[in-house]
């Protein structure tokens, strides 16, 4: 019996998932998580709304959800002032990072992005064969004139850039954002992740332009909403690009369950007030937990703190199997000089408690190991 091969892509892969979920960790350690602040869920859950709704959905399930997801698609038009020719649904930001670069990438072509950022981007794009130039983040924050330069230098045809930025919770004002807009070398597509925008100050997020064919921006159910397990996300743009991704896109992709809890989500806008004020307070709370531990934590404009440990990469890698071992989920920057951070993700007030008591506890032993 002799297999057939795979692409010749395909064969220099490693099946590697980017992120090693939780449920992996648990699994190798034999026990779950008291806490799960590593992977910026929002762990306040959904509106309650969406959740009967999800429930009322659950009885339909034996039907397909309508391909052109047109009522969420029309929801989100109303709610930002958008055409629905505008926006297309995907399975999360990561389903439409996969469309954006089947679209766009053949082997050899060229895309930018930042030396430790977003890592599912970089999976869909050596999937197809595309190669990646990097630049360094410039302090703690992803560099638009770094990211444009080497995207002229390589020709490039995406460029990427996440505002908020994950892993380290910074961000740029629009004004900066535009800018770069403007300077985008013809030919060059700029994919703005806008994954963490409901938690961002006021003038983060740009003015809609949907003149605009070179830029397609990206928002998500999984963090504000807290729906991260119904993979629901929206990419916005100009309808001629939203037009092309009915060309390579999953049309039956979307749950039918998930869709109907997104619109009701969109529809509860108390309830994301609600998290945002959650998630601010818990930031203010992580924020002063690493400072009375001796840590810094940075800025965030995110529903997660990164933190400074104030030292290298090994021991920041030591603070986070520490507290791993006392049973809190959390995770940390992949690349130098991010990776001498730790990164908690916010939640309600047990967690916080759990965290708060680790923490000094897993520094004491972090430090011992020295
Ligand atoms: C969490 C995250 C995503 C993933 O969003 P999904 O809609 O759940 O796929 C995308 N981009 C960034 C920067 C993120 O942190």
């Amino acid at each position: 019996m002799t297999a057939p091969k795979t692409t010749a892509i395909a064969q220099t892969l490693s099946a590697i998932s980017p992120f090693v979920g939780p449920e992996t960790n648990e699994r190798a350690r034999g026990k779950p998580f008291a806490a799960r602040l590593g992977a910026n869920e929002s762990v306040f859950g959904p509106s309650p709304k969406a959740i009967a709704a999800m429930q009322d959905a659950a009885k339909d399930v034996w039907m397909y959800a309508d391909a052109e997801c047109f009522e969420l698609r029309n929801a989100l038009a109303d709610y930002h002032g958008l055409s629905a020719d505008n926006i297309l649904i995907g399975e999360g930001i990561d389903g439409l990072l996969n469309y954006v670069v089947r679209l766009f990438i053949e082997p050899g072509d060229c895309v930018v992005t930042s030396a430790g950022a977003y890592p599912t981007f970089n999976y869909h794009v050596a999937g197809f064969g595309g190669k990646i130039e990097t630049v360094p983040f410039k302090d703690d924050r992803e560099d638009p004139d770094a990211l444009l330069d080497k995207a002229r230098e390589c020709a490039a045809k995406l460029v990427y850039i996440a505002n908020p930025d994950n892993p380290m919770g910074s961000w740029h004002n629009a004004d900066v954002i535009e800018d770069m807009i403007a300077r985008l070398p013809d030919g060059c597509l700029l994919i703005l992740d806008e994954a963490y925008i409901e938690f961002a100050p006021e003038g983060t997020a740009p003015e809609w332009d949907m003149d605009n064919p070179q830029v397609l921006r990206m928002r998500t159910f999984s963090k504000a909403y807290g729906m991260a397990g119904a993979r629901v996300g929206y990419a916005i743009g100009h309808p001629d690009l939203i037009r092309d991704f009915g060309k390579i896109r999953n049309h039956f992709g979307a749950s039918r369950i998930s869709l109907e809890g997104a619109v009701a989500a969109l529809a509860d806008q108390d309830y994301l007030v609600q998290t945002q004020d959650n998630v601010a307070r818990s930031r203010a709370r992580i924020a002063e937990a690493a400072r009375a531990n001796g840590l810094e934590p940075l800025p965030s404009a995110t529903n997660f703190v990164t933190i400074d440990c104030k030292s290298d990469s090994a021991f920041a890698k030591r603070v986070l199997s520490e507290l791993m071992e006392r049973d809190i989920f959390v995770r940390m920057p992949f690349n130098p000089p991010q990776d001498r951070c730790i990164r908690i993700s916010t939640g309600p007030e047990r967690e916080m408690e759990l965290f708060e008591e680790a923490l000094p506890k897993a520094l004491t032993a972090a430090r011992a190991e020295d």
